[in-house]
């Protein structure tokens, strides 16, 4: 799946082909057919709703969860088809990409009509995450549970930084 494809399945290709051809910064346009083709990843993060991938001037994919609620699921694509703008619009012009939600992405994410003051917040995407934590450590001196997605890395010591005691790790 592509940008083009996903957008056009969310009824948003118009949109964005509107706000991407209409003449930003210094009367340029932004490269439109490179938009399009970015691939759309499927991401098993529930930590995160989606991102944005590139390597130097090229635009690697954009990440996203697929869990999330289909309101939730526009803005956090519209949020990372921002990051892609900002991304392809400034190194087009040899400018350095630079802080991930500064004025650049700003600009684009406002006129994609994406919120800029918050995280996106999705409950089904919540709700998984916590049924994929485990009980992974059991503090040796007061009891305290850990519960985490990931389990504690081998090896290594862990302390519980409340009392002291070492965490004992469950298998
Ligand atoms: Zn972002
Ligand atoms: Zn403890």
């Amino acid at each position: 799946m592509t940008v083009k494809q996903l957008a056009e399945t969310l009824s948003l290709w118009q949109h964005i082909e509107g706000v991407a051809s209409a003449t930003l910064g210094e009367g340029y346009q932004l490269p439109l057919d490179v938009l399009a083709r970015i691939p759309i990843v499927r991401s098993r993060a529930t930590r995160r709703l989606g991102s944005y991938v590139s390597k130097g001037t090229q635009p690697v994919c954009i990440r996203l969860q697929f869990a999330q609620e289909p309101e939730v699921l526009k803005q956090t694509f519209l949020h990372e088809v921002a990051h892609a703008c900002d991304h392809l619009f400034s190194t087009q012009f040899c400018r350095s990409y630079r802080r991930p939600h500064g004025p650049g992405w700003q600009g684009w994410a406002q006129a994609l009509g994406v919120a800029t003051q918050s995280v996106g917040h999705s409950p089904s995407v919540e709700a998984l995450h916590r049924k994929r934590q485990k009980l992974v450590a059991v503090c040796q001196h007061c009891g305290a549970k850990f519960y985490r997605v990931r389990r504690l890395s081998k090896g290594r010591r862990y302390i519980h930084q409340r009392c002291g005691g070492l965490l004992r790790p469950v298998e």
